[in-house]
């Protein structure tokens, strides 16, 4: 079903890459990844993200992967919204589960971030998504209400335009067990709907809600068809040329 929100296609490349594998997935990427119904963002390491902005097709966006949450200080091993905008890039993932998960930050940090972030001008790819114990405790709404509340509570309706939210089951990523199109459009046609009443009728409609968690060259076009799944965040396969078949999957 076509609707008015822009297909957004992120590649993760997470803690992978030397600048010789970064040039070999700027190669693909800049040899056919230019769809103008398609925005794509590729999030290389913080080291590669001057590296890849200035060699990647100046139409891909580039990501930080991560960020924190005040302009500059003693935060040893940190990065901030003002040196990723000084390398050229435009975005900043938040709050992805292995931020979440392994290095442990809560909501309310990821909250923090994501308005230090916007304030600072960068378009924020904000991540949630429940684990498997939770999905199996029938507690998959409350989880990702209650991550994105934190979210809420620290911006004004004004940014969502600058947001792009990631649903990405924790069980899902990097498992190769990826959510059935019919259960990944369940909790977006249904964080849709909690939206319209916790923020508005048009951030809902209008915000672009991905699907990300093994999503490979096979299962994109199905889940690409589901009326709620407006792109996806990709691990592992955007890592390979499958990720061009990833962002033509509505094409
Ligand atoms: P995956 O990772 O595609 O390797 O599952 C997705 C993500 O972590 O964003």
């Amino acid at each position: 079903m076509a609707s008015q929100r822009k297909f957004f296609v992120g590649g993760n490349w997470k803690l992978n890459g030397t600048k010789k594998g970064v040039d070999g997935i700027i190669d693909f990427i800049n040899k056919d990844c230019v769809d103008p119904n398609v925005e794509v963002v590729v999030a290389p390491s913080a080291i590669y993200l001057d590296y890849t902005r200035q060699k990647v097709n100046t139409s891909v966006g580039v990501a930080a992967q991560n960020c924190y949450k005040v302009g500059s200080g003693a935060f040893t091993g940190d990065n901030s919204a003002e040196m990723i905008k000084d390398v050229g890039c435009e975005w900043v993932i938040l709050g992805h589960s292995e931020r979440r998960h392994v290095f442990g930050e809560s909501d309310q940090l990821i909250g923090e971030k994501t308005q230090f972030a916007l304030k600072s001008g960068l378009k924020v790819i904000a991540c949630i998504g429940e684990k498997l114990d939770e999905r199996e405790a029938g507690h998959t709404e409350a989880v990702c209400f209650r991550q994105t509340q934190a979210i809420i509570d620290c911006i004004q309706e004004s940014d969502w335009g600058n947001i792009v939210i990631a649903y990405e089951p924790v069980w899902a990523i990097g498992t190769g067990k990826t959510a059935s199109p019919e259960q990944a459009q369940e909790v977006h046609d249904t964080l849709r709907k909690w939206l319209a009443d916790k923020v508005s009728p048009s951030v809902a409609s209008s915000v672009r809600i991905i699907y990300g968690g093994s999503v490979t060259a096979a299962n994109a076009k199905d889940l690409g068809k589901k009326p709620d799944i407006d792109g996806f965040l990709v691990g592992g396969a955007s890592l390979k040329p499958d990720f061009i078949q990833i962002v033509k999957a509505r094409a």
